[in-house]
């Protein structure tokens, strides 16, 4: 388990678990836990309550089964330092104002309830791969609620920074540059608000500063049209887009961190 601050809260990640798990905190002595959250399929959570009475750094979380059972547990460490905060939430800002884009980011869920439609407990796999219930993840639902993000996208041509490298186009291969707020898996899926397209992510690198995540690269490839997430709906994300007023941009001058 991993504990990281954000500039509204707190990421807790995980490993991946398929059946019923919960997240507990802890504050003041590691014998207090209090149930946070059913997390079950999921691979993070962010608490965004703020723990008022305490030291920052006394504060646990600990992930249990439908039991009980303690399956990981840590202690929160530099988790109000206010300075790395800044640091973290101006690498969002810069994200967004440097020609960031609208992104929705789909977690996959890697648990919880089988797929009623399409899994099969013979085979003990789904067993459609266009599933509309499941997406061919074998999990109901297949993804948890989008949420939204601005972030940068990269196409091929433009990976290679140094200049010595040959550049090696991948077909439909584009790398994201996303804020840490919410951590991406590999096989999550994100969509472009702004032009459009599915993109799932093969690998992440997370960049990081002392404990705390500035922002992540997501190397991900083009869902082909034919794939099963595309039938999903995002209205509400346009919508939500739409309403948001559009103010005007201060391009904050952070290239002391890139
Ligand atoms: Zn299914």
């Amino acid at each position: 388990m991993r504990v990281y601050p954000v500039p509204d809260g707190v990421v807790i990640r995980w490993g991946e678990y398929q059946n019923e798990i919960h997240l507990e905190r802890s504050v003041h002595t590691p014998f207090n836990f209090v149930h946070l959250a059913d997390v079950t399929g999921r691979t993070y959570y962010k608490d965004e309550e703020p723990v008022l009475e305490t030291f920052p750094n006394l504060v646990w979380y600990r992930l249990v089964d439908g039991e009980g059972r303690v399956l990981e547990e840590e202690q929160s460490v530099n988790l109000d330092d206010p300075l790395l905060k800044e640091v973290v939430r101006r690498a969002e800002v810069f994200l967004k104002e440097a020609g960031g884009r609208p992104i929705a980011i789909l977690s996959l869920r890697v648990g919880g309830r089988k797929c009623p439609r399409c899994y099969d407990e013979n085979l003990k796999k789904p067993t459609d791969p266009r599933c509309p219930v499941c997406f061919g993840t074998g999990w109901e639902g297949g993804y948890f609620e989008p949420v939204l993000v601005y972030g940068r996208k990269q196409g091929p041509r433009q990976r290679g920074r140094n200049q010595t490298e040959p550049i090696i186009q991948i077909q439909n291969s584009f790398v994201f540059l996303l804020p840490s707020i919410f951590p991406v898996s590999p096989r999550d899926v994100l969509v472009d608000m702004q032009e459009g397209g599915l993109y799932r992510a093969t690998r992440v690198v997370e960049h990081t500063l002392y404990s705390a995540v500035l922002y992540q690269e997501v190397y991900s490839v083009r869902l082909h049209p034919q794939a099963p997430e595309y039938q999903m709906d995002f209205s509400s994300l346009q919508k939500d887009l739409r309403e948001r007023a559009i103010r005007p941009n201060k391009l904050y001058d952070v290239q002391w961190w890139l």
